[in-house]
């Protein structure tokens, strides 16, 4: 069974532990409903350090009053044995009320990047997975954290964070795991019916598809518009952004740069799916 410790105390004296024993040790921060994707990022750290440590919080702060916080999915028995078949060692799990206890009142906010793309459509979204993150990095101590390219926005912010507040850690992007047909793996694929699953996946294909016309010097306006024209046509509900970015800053570019990366949000009956490649 995996060890599972429920207090930031705990996990500190355990990181600690391991480093004093001579341990390189990484961290992974998840929100469970663990799928090749999120072990993914445990194997990555166990390439990058000695130990891995996991964490699942569904991190109320993150959600929107109209989001999904109460129907998102939970197994932590099932996750559990997940991280521990891939070689996790530790998992972090602590309640809502040991993160914010009564009387909670700081926050992390990183400016700019979170106002942009996903954070256009989900208000105070960024802020709280910046203010969770900085509480778990602070907590685990670790060398290393690893974190999906699969939320490239998430990564790009925390990235920011982590250098600008000098937490110690360094942050690792994985490259993201996708089923057999292209769909980027989620937690909020289960919320899909069957005929949305197949529908969903003219998402990735836009991506790919825009991307082989930016490669091969094709504009970026047209490349942008067909691939909004295909995902339209395959039945997603909304559009929430198709754009060319920079990938560290995430402004909008009109030509490719190094670096440029393809991002889109759209939403598949009531889920909203992100997917981004790079160019
Ligand atoms: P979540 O549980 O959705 O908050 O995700 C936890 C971590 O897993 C984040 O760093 C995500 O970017 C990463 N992740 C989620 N899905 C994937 C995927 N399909 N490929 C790679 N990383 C992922």
């Amino acid at each position: 069974m995996l060890p599972i410790v429920r207090t930031p105390q705990a996990l500190t004296e355990a990181m600690e532990a391991w480093k004093r024993a001579g341990h390189r040790v990484a961290f992974v921060p998840t929100m469970g409903a663990l799928h090749a994707g999120h072990l993914a990022l445990v194997t990555e750290g166990l390439k990058r350090a000695d130990k891995v440590a996991a964490s699942i919080f569904v991190n109320p702060k993150q959600f929107g009053p109209t989001e999904d916080l109460d129907r998102y999915p939970r197994d932590e028995a099932g996750d559990a044995e997940k991280l521990r078949a891939a070689g996790c060692e530790l998992l972090y799990a602590p309640s809502v009320a040991t993160m914010y206890p009564p009387g909670f009142a700081s926050y992390v906010r990183v400016a700019a990047l979170p106002d942009l793309l996903c954070g256009a459509a989900r208000p105070g979204h960024f802020d709280g997975v910046a203010t969770v993150v900085s509480k778990l990095l602070a907590a685990a101590r670790a060398d290393v954290a690893v974190f999906g390219e699969k939320d490239w926005q998430q990564l790009a912010i925390i990235r920011r964070m982590v250098a600008d507040l000098d937490l110690g850690t360094q942050v690792v992007g994985a490259a993201i795991v996708r089923d057999s047909d292209g769909l980027a793996l989620s937690s909020r694929n289960l919320y899909l019916t069957a005929d949305e699953r197949a529908r969903a996946v003219a998402l990735p294909e836009a991506l790919a598809r825009a991307c082989q016309t930016l490669r091969a010097g094709g504009d970026v306006a047209p490349a942008l518009a067909a691939a909004e024209r295909g995902i339209a046509a395959a039945g997603y509900a909304r559009i929430d952004y198709f754009e060319l970015v920079d990938g560290e800053r995430l402004t909008p570019l009109r030509a490719v740069t190094p670096g440029a990366r393809l991002m889109a949000a759209a939403v598949m009956g009531s889920t909203r799916l992100i997917d981004n490649l790079a160019v």
